[in-house]
């Protein structure tokens, strides 16, 4: 069963002086509203790992995140359609006030298992201490070639995908910008924006998940805004204004840094004019939960 509904990724234009100027085209790929839960690129980087599952006959699947991780959301809600049960670890100890995002994840049958920062930190240890329970399991943020694989199907969704010259999406683990780089044409350009600061691994996990790419890609790590789930206020005053001008709701971890480079890159001339640009919507609205009420103007 697919629990996303692609009719409603729909493809949104973006008109601002700053396109204009440079006679470049902005449109925006809004995989944010193909699901309140499993919303975004999660659906896509998933849904071989159900299968997966399935086929090696497990019955449970494990991963990791943090207490307001989109990953985490969207895993315990795919597992529950997809009949498995399901494990979260969490990093850090349980807190007295669960997140929304996690809330939400338990509400969906996951089972939240909390471990310390410091043991967090090494995956290998905690999957060795469940090794009797034969688990299959999904890497944190869903890293990975299976990820990649239905990454891949995203740009499927748009018609005339080959007629953009840009493509631009948020990165994370770079799975999605994996997927995008593989289903790509060999004129296009891929760029992927990285929400951590100063990720020297990535571009080694991305160019080990695209082996046979034919499409240019770069990753560009000068918009983190002070590193991953860092929101300044100059960050938060964007995403505000970028909704009150375009009525698209951006996220302050991935999308909002990614919307924010677009348009410097443009202004910079990094992307040229004339170009045509596809923006990837790529969810995450849920962990604008984690914001006080009235800081967003949605
Ligand atoms: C998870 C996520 C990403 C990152 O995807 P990766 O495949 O890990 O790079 C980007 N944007 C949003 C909104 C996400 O939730």
């Amino acid at each position: 069963m697919i629990p996303v509904d692609y009719n409603k990724a729909i493809i949104q234009p973006v008109h601002a002086s700053w396109l204009e100027v440079k006679n470049i085209e902005l449109n925006v790929l809004r995989l944010d509203a193909i699901h309140p839960v499993i919303s975004g690129n999660k659906w896509f980087k998933l849904k071989y790992h159900l299968k997966e599952a399935a086929l090696q006959g497990k019955n449970t699947l494990a991963t990791f995140g943090g207490a307001w991780s989109n990953h985490i959301a969207a895993t315990a809600y795919a597992c529950k359609v997809a009949g498995l049960s399901c494990i979260g670890i969490i990093r850090g100890e349980a807190p007295a006030v669960y997140s929304s995002t996690l809330l939400q994840a338990q509400a969906d049958g996951m089972q939240l298992h909390f471990v310390s920062r410091e043991a967090y930190r090494s995956k290998e240890s905690i999957m060795q201490q469940y090794q009797k329970q034969d688990y299959y399991w999904v890497n944190e943020g869903g890293f990975g070639e299976t990820g990649t694989k239905g990454a891949a199907e995203i740009l499927g969704l748009v018609e005339d995908a080959k007629t953009y010259t840009h493509i631009v999406a948020a990165v994370g683990t770079g799975t999605m910008l994996a997927g995008l780089i593989n289903a790509a044409g060999a004129y296009q350009n891929i760029i992927g924006i990285s929400s951590m600061k100063g990720n020297a691994q990535l571009l080694q996990d991305v160019q080990a998940l695209t082996p046979n790419a034919v499409a240019k890609y770069a990753i560009n790590h000068d918009h983190h805004f002070g590193g991953y789930g860092k929101h300044p206020k100059e960050l938060l005053e964007y995403i505000n204004q970028f909704y009150l001008s375009h009525h698209i709701p951006l996220d302050i971890v991935y999308t909002g840094k990614s919307m924010f480079a677009t348009q410097h890159l443009v202004e910079t001339g990094y992307i040229p004019a004339g170009s045509k640009l596809l923006f990837i919507h790529s969810g995450g609205l849920q962990g604008n939960q984690s914001l006080a009420p009235e800081v967003l103007a949605f």
